[in-house]
This record gives structure tokens, sequence and C-alpha cells, in this order.
């Protein structure tokens, strides 16, 4: 079969374009643009209301930075280019398999079971495998100039969730797209399930004092998390400690966990993190740079 990968990508950008405008123009239950915009007022407002560093600004250093990148990392950057690339790889996938006459890559098809245990497998599956891609990004030096940018945050608040390279969204989605195919689903196929994990990534990194009280040891929390952003790591785990995305249980098992006393006031980032780019340009094409020499 002939496939027209122009026209993939002429389609893709088109397509994200029209679902863009559909979604600005038209709030509602379903909608990822106003579903983000409504959690992040919502966790804003928390944080105004019980700040746990309460010297920290409202519109904190980077505040604006941040929202850029929400924006960025959440709808233009699919725009630009990931959705086109990731319909021309899924097609390319597709006619490689084709080639040893394999049509379909569902190894167990657990569509077929109740919603709620769909939910279930899917987010702890997705879960752990980001788990070990962020352990990934620590330890792999390129990767790691990627990761720089999240870990360029040096005041922390809600917002900073969504401060990362592109790049990143390109190692996570394409190492997730193997297994999740395995079961039969696409990582966006939950809207629920995507909004579940932006208010736990939100209050991750948001200035609050919040840790779940038991439930810690199963969910990502402020407390742990700030520590993931800590500027020293320490010498038992020198890559880096809490590596958890949604759930913290991870990190309990595998003994990622350090979590020495409240992180409130601790300093973030990295060595050098004040010669680091300021802007966003300068801060995407900083790793190319590493990377080259
Ligand atoms: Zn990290
Ligand atoms: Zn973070």
């Amino acid at each position: 079969m002939e496939v027209d990968y122009f026209k993939i990508i002429s389609d893709s950008f088109t397509g994200y374009w029209n679902y863009l405008l559909n979604e600005l123009s038209h709030p509602g239950w379903h909608n990822y643009f106003y579903m983000l915009l409504v959690l992040s007022l919502l966790i804003w407002s928390i944080e105004i209301i019980f700040p746990w560093r309460k010297k920290q600004k409202i519109f904190r250093k980077d505040f604006w930075l941040d929202a850029f990148y929400m924006l960025f990392n959440f709808f233009l950057f699919s725009l630009v280019a990931f959705n086109a690339l990731s319909n021309v790889a899924v097609t390319a996938f597709d006619q490689l398999l084709a080639l040893f006459g394999i049509s379909n890559m569902v190894a167990i098809n657990i569509n077929k079971t109740a919603l709620w245990v769909q939910f279930l497998i899917i987010f702890v599956v997705a879960d752990i495998i980001q788990w070990a891609v962020h352990v990934m990004l620590h330890r792999v030096k390129w990767m790691w100039q990627f990761h720089k940018v999240h870990h360029s945050v040096v005041e922390m608040g809600f917002a900073a969730h969504l401060r990362f390279h592109w790049m990143e969204t390109i190692i996570y989605k394409s190492i997730l797209y193997f297994p999740l195919t395995m079961i039969g689903f696409g990582i966006d196929d939950f809207f629920v399930l995507h909004a579940f994990t932006v208010l736990i990534g939100h209050l991750n990194h948001a200035n609050l004092n919040i840790s779940y009280g038991p439930l810690k040891y199963i969910f990502n929390n402020p407390a742990m998390h700030i520590w993931h952003h800590a500027k020293q790591f320490p010498k038992s785990h020198p890559y880096g400690m809490n590596f958890g995305i949604s759930l913290s249980i991870w990190d309990y098992i595998f003994k990622t966990v350090h979590i020495p006393h409240s992180g409130r006031d601790i300093a973030l980032g990295f060595d050098d993190v004040d010669k680091y780019p300021e802007g966003f340009v300068g801060q995407v094409i900083e790793p190319f740079k590493k990377t080259n020499g």
C-alpha cells in the first residue's frame, strides 16, 4: 500500500489546528484547554491562601516563563511538530509491521474489562514506565542536558510542573507508545485520567506543605517532590531521588526515596544554575549545544 507521508504531515497540522480552535471556542467538561486553566487557577488559589513559603511572591520568579511553557508543552508543541511527527512515526511503524504480516500489535486487550479496571491498569503501567524514564533522564548524560530545563526552577510553584524541554515529550511518549499499544490504548484515551495526572503534577510543584498523610506512600506530593529539585543531591543518591511522577510507591519500592527533613527552604536547581539561560529560547537551545561538545 502506498503511503503519502506529506499528506499525513499536512493533515496533522490542519487537524490539530482545527482541534485547537474548537477547544478554545467550546468550553466544556471534556476540554483540555479549560481543564488546564481551571486546575491551574484552583491550585494557584490554594497556594495563595495557604502558602508553605509565606514570603514567596504570588507572581514568583519565572511565573510567566512557566505559564508560557505550560501553553507550549500542552498545546503549541503538538500543533507545531509532535502531532505530525507521531502520526508519521506510527504510520511508518505500522508499515514495518505489515512487512512481517502483523496488522495488530495488541497483545492483551483490556478493553473488555470494567472501566475502572482499565483506568487502574493504564494509570499504573504508564506511571511506572514514566518513573523509569525519569530515572534515565537523570542518569544518561545527553538526556540530563534536556531534563535540566525542568530542574532550572529555583523558586517552586505549581506552574513549574510543565517547564520542560519538548524533547522530553518525544522521549516519554515514544517509550510509552509500545506498552500502551500492546494493551490496546493510546495515552490520551482517558480525559479524566489526564486531568488527574495534571492535578497531581501541579500539586507536586505547588508552594504547599502537603503530604497526604499515610497516602504519601502511594502518591507523590509537594513535600516529597521539592527534594527532587534539590540543588545538591546527597552522596547516597548522586543522580537524584524521588523520581515519582504521580505515584511515590516506586521510589519506596526501589529505595530511591530521600526526604531527610522539611524541604521548605532548601536551595533548588543545580550547580551553576545562576548561569543557565533564563528565557525560553535560550533554554530550548542549551541542551543541543551541550550534547555537541
Ligand atoms: Zn528530574
Ligand atoms: Zn518537578
